[in-house]
């Protein structure tokens, strides 16, 4: 059963060093001419079994594109059924309250807004173009205008950051206090301009004990905040997890549309074009614009399940205990009948993961369910 919806707005205003999203600053499809793209291609998922809880616009920057437009794809998939969760992902410099209010009349729900840091030499190392005065005036604005959820979206171990840095930012969080929170650990893609000057050593990222330290300030600040970590990079108020990154994450289907968009439906993976013209081409001529297409076998299932479900802090069942192993339980606990790496272990949870998956990789998958 079919129970998100992601679409990819892939418009952006300029790009970030150290983005290797699909995003397009001099579009050769105008905004008008993609959701109108969009909005034959969510044809193709007719039939389908849906069971629709959340919807998700995401980018790019998908408050580049008028409300207005954004509501005709609402509109289209609200055929399928009525989600619950409706989020729009924002830049701050792109939002009014205008804006706002449009997009909460739509429906839409939950604000991700791209704060990325809450310090000017954060948004300057990480090419942002906003301002920290920009990020408060848009957070300040959703709240006035009512959304159910606020979240925000940083970025950690940017050059140059100092552990005393997050000290600034966990101020700002408690100034603020959004209902959900994003952090993730800047990465110096191959292919990026970030990469390529940190590979030169042009760019300096914080060294691993600088890392350690930044990392354990920020998780162990969120938690004297009251913040429940739900996932390795996503803290939320209680009741406020994001219900469509879940579905990602405990393997649920999901329709995605647009441009360099993944979905997941009835056991098959597939993936968008990352060429808007080949993209525009393939819906024109009435055939989905893939990229990709993989069948998830059940040991493909297994194993996927279980790299998320370990991403999650408490992913697994308490009886799924079996599944790791001797030498790694003591990087683990409990908690009301559920698994999960500690919090202090999270950052090695990429390694945790492997050992894991490699200690299985014997099992039958058909032994352990999903969830
Ligand atoms: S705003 Fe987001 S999607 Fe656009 S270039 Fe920057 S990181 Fe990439």
């Amino acid at each position: 059963m079919v129970k998100g919806i992601y679409v990819h707005i892939p418009f952006c205003s300029y790009k970030c060093p150290y983005c290797d999203f699909t995003s397009l600053i001099n579009s050769p499809v105008s905004g008008e001419e993609y959701v109108n793209l969009l909005k034959r291609e969510i044809g193709f998922y007719q039939g389908l079994d849906y069971g629709l809880e959340t919807l998700y616009f995401g980018g790019g920057t998908p408050t580049l594109l008028e409300p207005k437009l954004l509501g005709e794809i609402i509109e289209e998939v609200q055929k399928f059924g009525s989600p619950e969760e409706i989020t729009v992902e924002a830049n701050p410099e792109t939002v009014s309250g205008n804006k706002l209010k449009e997009l909460k009349k739509l429906g839409v729900n939950r604000l991700s807004i791209g704060v990325q840091s809450f310090l000017s030499k954060g948004l300057e190392a990480l090419g942002r173009k906003h301002s920290v005065e920009d990020s408060i005036r848009a957070y300040e604005s959703a709240r006035e205008v009512g959304f159910e959820t606020v979240s925000i979206d940083l970025i950690y171990a940017y050059p140059g950051q100092k552990a005393e840095d997050v000290e600034e930012e966990l101020r700002w969080i408690d100034r603020l206090r959004p209902d959900h929170l994003s952090a993730y650990m800047l990465t110096p893609y191959e292919g990026t301009p970030l990469g390529f000057r940190a590979k030169s050593g042009e760019v300096k990222l914080p060294e691993e004990e600088e890392l350690a330290s930044i990392y354990d300030l920020l998780w162990r600040g969120l938690k004297e905040l009251g913040y429940e970590r739900y996932e390795l990079s996503n803290w939320a108020q209680r009741g406020k997890e994001c219900r469509h990154n879940l579905l990602y994450w405990t393997m649920e289907e999901f329709v995605g549309l647009g441009v360099s968009a993944w979905g997941f439906v009835g056991r098959v993976r597939y993936g968008n074009t990352k060429n808007v013209l080949s993209y525009a081409e393939g819906v024109l001529s009435n055939k989905r614009p893939l990229e990709s297409e993989v069948f998830i076998s059940d040991r493909d299932f297994f194993e996927e399940s279980l790299m998320l479900r370990l991403r999650l802090r408490w992913g697994l069942r308490a009886e799924e205990k079996e599944l790791i192993p001797p030498h790694l339980v003591e990087f683990f606990e409990e908690r009301e009948g559920r698994l999960g790496i500690r919090e202090e272990f999270m950052l090695l949870a990429n390694e945790i993961t492997a050992e894991v998956l490699v200690y299985n990789s014997d099992r039958k998958p058909l032994e352990v369910r999903n969830g």
